[in-house]
């Protein structure tokens, strides 16, 4: 009773979003030790420089830029349309897709370059094991 073993937490969405036993979840890239290129997932060898076997976990900033997006008009059944799918440079190096919200999906509001954040949400749905998730998104910072 008196330890919260076994209390399970969601499960990261992609295997990049790090969710710490204490202290806030982050997305973290694999950083080339050749050129410093951050790539997000685990690789072997860096496409930009060619070095092999020298990628270095990297915390992945929380703040970004919005590099391009679109409006998603249409997708699978029981995905509520339109959203808006972005990708997203992050300040310190590392680029992230994942879908923009708290804006209108409206491209006369969302601008090329607009300031950004790392958010953190529980997914809404869950898997057929009853398991919850912990996934991302962008929202707009002032
Ligand atoms: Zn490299």
């Amino acid at each position: 009773m008196a330890e919260q073993a076994a209390a399970p937490g969601p499960l990261p969405v992609v295997s990049f979003l790090k969710i710490p036993d204490k202290g806030d979840p982050y997305l973290e890239g694999q950083e080339c030790g050749g050129c410093g290129a951050i790539f997000l997932g685990e690789r072997e060898t860096c496409s930009r420089c060619g070095a092999s076997g020298r990628f270095q976990a990297k915390r992945l900033s929380d703040r970004g830029e919005l590099y391009v997006y679109s409006i998603v008009h249409r997708s699978f059944p029981g995905v509520e349309v339109p959203y808006i799918s972005a990708i997203v440079d992050l300040e310190g190096g590392g680029t992230v897709k994942g879908n923009l919200i708290g804006i209108d999906p409206d491209p006369e509001k969302v601008s090329f370059g607009m300031p950004v954040e790392v958010v953190y949400q529980i997914a809404p749905r869950k898997d057929a094991e009853g398991n919850e998730y912990l996934t991302y998104y962008f929202k707009p910072r002032s």
